[in-house]
């Protein structure tokens, strides 16, 4: 296991320099390091997954369910909502989940399709690969990384589900999740 060098929080994944992503985006925005880019070279898929990081900062949505009954579980739901599929597609080419149609009630209106991710693992690899390019998302995806890590590293024993101060966690995150995606 691994522990942030500064905040000693536990962690699966470092998201650079040893740091969580919390002390590491604080960091960023107090500008005391730059998102470190590599020299690899541009090929098509990187220039597809730095179009889908802005497109998911502008068009995706990333909230928090909190369920008490009847055991203690949560899920973060990860999607985007467009009319045109070929948007959606590469999402799930690079990081699977399904893209389901919608008929809108009014028959005038486009039908809509939805992607979205299920697994938490994959909802954990997708915000942390696009961290560093979110702009508008970047508080959100930082408070879902969290509350993620958790539910990554419960190991639910018989009868034995999250702690009270876990759960307290949780409906706090879920409430700053939402007040961040009306700023937004
Ligand atoms: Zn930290």
């Amino acid at each position: 296991m691994k522990n942030c060098t500064l905040c000693k929080i536990q962690v699966r994944e470092y998201a650079a320099r040893g740091l969580c992503w919390a002390c590491y985006s604080k960091g960023r925005r107090q500008g005391k390091w730059a998102i470190r880019y590599d020299n690899k070279p541009v090929t098509l898929e990187r220039l597809d997954l730095a179009w889908m990081a802005g497109f998911f900062d502008g068009e995706g949505s990333i909230s928090l369910s909190v369920h008490t009954q009847p055991k203690n579980r949560i899920q973060v739901q990860i999607q985007i909502t467009n009319s045109i599929k070929a948007t959606l597609e590469p999402f799930s080419k690079y990081f699977s989940g399904n893209i389901n149609k919608h008929y809108r009630k009014n028959p005038k209106e486009l039908p809509q399709y939805k992607w979205s991710l299920q697994s938490a693992k994959k909802s954990y690899e997708f915000l942390n690969r696009f961290m560093p390019y979110f702009r508008a998302k970047a508080d959100v995806a930082e408070l879902a990384i969290k509350a993620l890590e958790i539910q990554l590293n419960h190991k639910p024993r018989k009868g034995f589900g999250y702690t009270d101060d876990q759960i307290e966690f949780f409906k706090e995150t879920k409430q700053n999740i939402i007040r961040l995606n009306k700023c937004s």
